[in-house]
């Protein structure tokens, strides 16, 4: 099947050809009919399944018939990060279109949105907290909605965003479309599907099973000698992009330094960073500046590049979702990706839980040439032990802090930033320069 089949408006045809898109995705092929009928649907789709253009494309379609500039489709997301991609799929896509979207969140001048939204916008792709902002200080008319889409409604609900979903609920128009996107139902969110949705269509695509072009193994390791260890399979392996989590956000800085110190083309991203700055990080990793980024999940919640080679755990997460959530990272759009986690003794308990959701033991692997046997350092006992910070508050994600993100409309205002229509984007450059050579392809080398 190729995206002929939808019949989409020329002005939609020409934005999917100039992403590079050809076939649909299971959940493209499965959502998009559901959704050009008008009929709510819910959709059980993780990032990386291709669940924003499913929703996005006939989006565009049904606004593409009608009046112009007045807010009919509204996305909630639970992170900026994710927003802004959403936004950009909406610009890539619906280029030649002539709608607008803008995006609204927290952290950033409230002016240029309320600009924005005066001159008139078709899409609203919004963060909880800002957008209730909004909508209280009537800078936001949301009477003409006509689609409501919830993305990563469960990830909304780990953030504590559902009461503010309810809220805004109560200020869009009942008579509506209304998307909701999930990669897990917990029993909340169940809950809220079945309150907002009515007669909806299901659509499950690898709700729970990690992509299939993903590689994974545990590494079993002391915790004081995870760097190391990291240093050793990094150099070993031969990787394209990196992506490595680590419980805190501390880590994460720490980590990202010391990658850095090492010679690596490294940042990291991590929720004390201003917005500018986690920005600058995602940019770096998405044109191959950095070749590895050190983030926590709540950080990296989203975070779309194509071309992600490996994803490392550091730390283990705190949920099997979690796990597949990272993982979701690697394989993108059939792509093949490698996932390593390293685990200490504590994590045993997790990783069996790991392996039954996944319905199969991991790998474990270990490295032949690394010495296991060094004993913990008596000073500088950070990496040493489990990370004990806890993990950060709820509501990050649409937080005050940070400064100045783009906000770019459909036809850009901002120049020099990123071209859209990622799959296309060449990771060109993301191992020359000063960083240590990768010498084989082996991440099957410490077998
Ligand atoms: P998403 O799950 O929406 O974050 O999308 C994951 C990645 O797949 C993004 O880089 C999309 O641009 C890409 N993608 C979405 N749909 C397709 C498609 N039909 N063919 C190829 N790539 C796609």
């Amino acid at each position: 099947m190729e995206f002929q089949a939808f019949n989409f408006h020329p002005a939609i045809a020409a934005g999917i050809k100039q992403a590079g898109y050809v076939t649909p995705t299971p959940i493209q092929r499965d959502a998009i009919p559901a959704v050009l009928q008008g009929r709510d649907v819910m959709g059980l789709a993780q990032t990386g399944t291709g669940k924003t253009a499913a929703f996005a494309l006939p989006i565009l379609q049904r606004l593409s018939n009608g009046p112009k500039g007045r807010v009919r489709a509204l996305v909630v997301a639970p992170t900026r990060e994710l927003a802004e991609q959403i936004h950009e799929s909406f610009g890539a896509l619906g280029r030649q279109t002539g709608l607008k979207s803008v995006t609204v969140y927290g952290g950033v001048n409230v002016n240029p949105q309320i600009q924005k939204l005066k001159n008139g916008v078709d899409v609203v792709v919004a963060c909880p907290g800002r957008l209730l902002d909004h909508i209280s200080q009537g800078t936001i008319d949301l009477s003409h909605l006509e689609v409501l889409v919830l993305d990563e409604a469960d990830q909304m609900f780990d953030m504590g965003f559902l009461p503010d979903i309810r809220r805004i609920l109560k200020h869009v128009p009942p008579k509506r479309q209304t998307l909701l996107f999930s990669a897990t139902m917990p029993p909340d969110i169940n809950k809220l599907a079945s309150e907002v949705l009515t007669d909806p269509v299901t659509v499950k695509v690898g709700n729970t099973a990690p992509p299939v072009t993903v590689s994974h193994a545990i590494y079993p390791v002391e915790q004081h000698l995870k760097t190391a260890l990291l240093l050793e399979l990094l150099q070993h392996t031969d990787t394209e992009s990196v992506l490595i989590f680590t419980r805190t956000k501390h880590r994460a800085k720490r980590l990202g330094e010391q990658l850095e110190k090492t010679g690596y083309k490294a940042a990291s991203l991590q929720g004390n960073l201003s917005q500018n700055r986690r920005q600058a990080a995602l940019d770096g990793f998405r044109d191959g500046t950095h070749q590895i980024l050190v983030a926590t999940d709540i950080a990296a919640r989203g975070i779309d590049v194509s071309q992600i080679s490996h994803v490392i755990n550091y730390d283990i997460p705190d949920t099997p979702e979690a796990y597949v959530h990272r993982i979701g990272r690697t394989g993108r759009a059939a792509k093949s990706g490698d996932a390593f986690t390293m685990v200490s003794r504590e994590d045993e308990v997790m990783v069996r839980t790991i392996e039954k959701k996944l319905g199969a033991p991991l790998e474990r692997r270990t490295v032949k040439e690394f010495d296991y046997t060094v004993p913990s350092p008596k000073k500088d006992i950070e990496f040493a032990r489990p990370p004990r910070e806890p993990r950060p508050p709820r509501k990050v994600a649409d937080s005050k802090k940070g400064t100045g993100a783009s906000i770019n409309p459909f036809k850009s205002e901002h120049p020099g930033s990123k071209p859209s229509g990622r799959p296309q984007q060449a990771r060109t450059g993301a191992t020359s320069g000063n960083t240590p050579k990768t010498v084989f392809n082996s991440s099957r080398r410490g077998k």
